[in-house]
């Protein structure tokens, strides 16, 4: 089963691939974390993807290409995997079509989630993330048990820097 979830920031594609991926047992690859991690680590594609990150803006195609056709090759994706955020553009679409020609591969199934720009503000700026797990809480509908701290490690929970209002909005912008 090869999945494609779209839909705006906020929408909740991370929260159903993950439920995806642990029924189905296939991987969930969200370009969001794998882009994080690569900041937070310091490598070559953090340090070509930080300034567009923090901003709002889309890290240029033939970056996400040249990650994807590498990640989708690898082992643990040969019986299926989920797509949460890629592709985000038409020449990404395209691209990720001809990486599937060239292994004799195909998308089964893209669904896409519709959510209105109010309640993903809403979502969003109340959204915090364990900097070492990546779980996430919502301070209104998933606080965590203890004041700000991640229930599984106990680690300080912080507002992503790109979950602010204002970027926000601008990452809705360029997702319209
Ligand atoms: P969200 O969908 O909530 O904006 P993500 O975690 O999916 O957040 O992505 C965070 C940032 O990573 C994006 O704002 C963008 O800079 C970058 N990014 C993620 N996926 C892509 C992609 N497919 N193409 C370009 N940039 C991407």
């Amino acid at each position: 089963m090869r999945l494609v979830l779209l839909g705006p920031p906020g929408s909740g594609k991370g929260t159903q691939a993950k439920m995806v991926s642990e029924k189905m047992g296939i991987p969930q690859i969200s370009t969001g974390d794998i882009l994080r991690e690569a900041v937070a680590r310091g490598t070559e594609l953090g340090r070509k993807a930080r300034s567009y990150m923090d901003a709002g803006q889309l890290v240029p195609d033939d970056v996400m290409l040249g990650l994807m056709e590498k990640r989708i090759g690898e082992a643990d994706c040969a019986r299926g995997y989920i797509l949460d955020g890629f592709p985000r553009t038409l020449a990404q679409a395209l691209g990720l079509d001809e990486i599937l020609s060239r292994r004799g591969e195909a998308i089964d199934l893209a669904i896409l989630i519709e959510v209105g720009d109010d309640t993903v503000v809403k979502r969003l700026t109340r959204r915090r993330v364990c900097p070492a797990c990546h779980a996430l809480y919502n301070l209104d509908t998933d606080p965590p048990k203890d004041d700000n701290r991640c229930d599984r490690c106990g680690v300080e929970l912080v507002l992503r820097s790109d979950d602010e209002e204002t970027t926000v909005r601008t990452r809705l912008n360029v997702y319209r």
